[in-house]
């Protein structure tokens, strides 16, 4: 009867067990299963997050392709890249004309010093050509155009076919997440940049005359279309000169076209610099110049016309290190009056017949156009 009574105990006790072992295996897989629900609950959050990001970064970019001046790009990015990147200042630096400094294009939030511009040797991810991060004080080295008081920072530079034209600058300690965040924005800001910068360069060539680098005669016609219109509507005096390089010919004559070409880069660079900011010095074609000069009447105007010819009487051409002689030019004058047409073809008329005047009382002078009757 006990041998009986404990093979049953045995039996009972293995029961219990196997139970247990049930009820801790169940245990286990229901915490499994818990954690897996967590995972996927937070990776389809991750989704919805990234599913929003991803539409923020397609209209960022959809309005930085449309924009049509580099103020209307800076607005963009300041606006969207917080938006992106929420709570963490920036500044976006971009290269100036003369590429020896970064200067801020775009800031937002509220960065520390964000400063004037530094050069490109301040920056240790323009030195070493990729992203820098410091993630604490002492952690690694700081360039020089960070604040001291900034601890943990991140600059990224924004590359455009193998050229830096950039640099991200992002105040703060970047997560795995928001280092993804800044890698899409940096490849779409650079290539937004580089488009604007086409688009500036092939406007340029529309307007400029390729030798001199003046206006060409395009766009003289429209701005003189523009400020005739100005004019008309105001006490504002405007005035047109038409000039011309005297015995030109003899130039390309004596000493071929090149040493012609080198004599109108001379004087056109002296007339580019020697009239007021707001005027507008064109090339109207071969040898001829017309400059827009708004703002100013016919008097005050002479003094200064005077001067530019006398300067250029001064200029000592030169090709090859060969000097091309003395260079002189001759002027005319005129102003626009209420009574002439509005799209500026009396005014450059008149300045012409005034020029022609110039001409033949012996070149190297200046004529106003009331000396010179209108021919019509
Ligand atoms: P004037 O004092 O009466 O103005 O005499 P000029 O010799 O300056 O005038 P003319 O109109 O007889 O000659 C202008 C010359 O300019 C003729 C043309 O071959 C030359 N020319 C026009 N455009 C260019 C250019 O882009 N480069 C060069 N080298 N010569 C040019
Ligand atoms: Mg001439
Ligand atoms: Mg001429």
């Amino acid at each position: 009867g006990s041998r009986e009574f404990d093979r049953l105990a045995h039996g009972y006790n293995a029961m219990a067990e196997k139970l247990e072992m049930t009820v801790a295996a169940q245990e286990r897989s229901k915490g499994e299963l818990r954690r897996v629900h967590d995972e996927l609950l937070s990776s389809s959050q991750t989704l919805k997050e990234r599913g929003e990001v991803i539409e923020l970064l397609g209209a960022m970019s959809h309005r930085m392709q449309a924009t049509r001046t580099d103020a209307e790009l800076a607005e963009v990015i300041s606006i969207f890249v917080p938006r992106v990147m929420p709570d963490l200042p920036g500044v976006l630096y971009a290269y100036n004309n003369s590429r020896n400094l970064l200067v801020p294009m775009s800031v937002w939030g509220d960065p520390r010093d964000v400063g004037q511009g530094f050069p490109p040797d301040q920056c240790w991810a323009l030195r070493r050509g990729q992203d820098h991060y410091v993630s604490g004080k002492g952690k690694d080295v700081t360039c020089d155009h960070v604040h001291a008081d900034v601890d943990a920072y991140h600059c990224e530079p924004l590359l455009a076919s193998g050229e830096v034209i950039g640099v991200l600058y992002m105040d703060g300690l970047l997560d795995e997440e928001a280092r993804f965040r800044m890698n899409v924005l940096v490849e779409n800001i650079a290539s937004a940049m580089t488009n604007r910068r086409l688009q500036r360069d092939l406007k340029e060539q529309t307007i400029r005359d390729p030798l001199t680098g003046l206006f060409n005669r395009r766009y003289m016609e429209e701005a003189l279309t523009l400020e005739v219109a100005r004019a008309s509507r105001s006490e504002v005096p405007l005035c047109v000169v038409m000039c011309d390089v005297d015995h030109f010919k003899r130039f390309n004559d004596e000493y071929g076209h090149d040493a012609g070409d080198a004599v109108l880069s001379l004087v056109a660079s002296e007339l580019g610099e020697r009239f007021r900011d707001g005027d507008i010095v064109c090339r109207f074609g071969g040898e001829e110049f017309t400059i827009i000069a708004p703002g100013t009447s016919k008097e005050d105007l002479l003094r200064r016309v005077e001067d530019v010819r006398e300067a250029v009487s001064k200029l000592s051409p030169r090709l090859r290190n060969g000097p091309l002689g003395s260079v002189t030019m001759s002027f005319g004058i005129s102003q626009w009056q209420p009574n002439m047409d509005l799209n500026g073809a009396d005014l450059l008329q008149l300045a012409d017949a005034a020029l022609y005047r110039a001409k033949r009382d012996g070149r190297n002078r200046t004529v106003l156009h009331e000396d010179a009757p209108l021919p019509k």
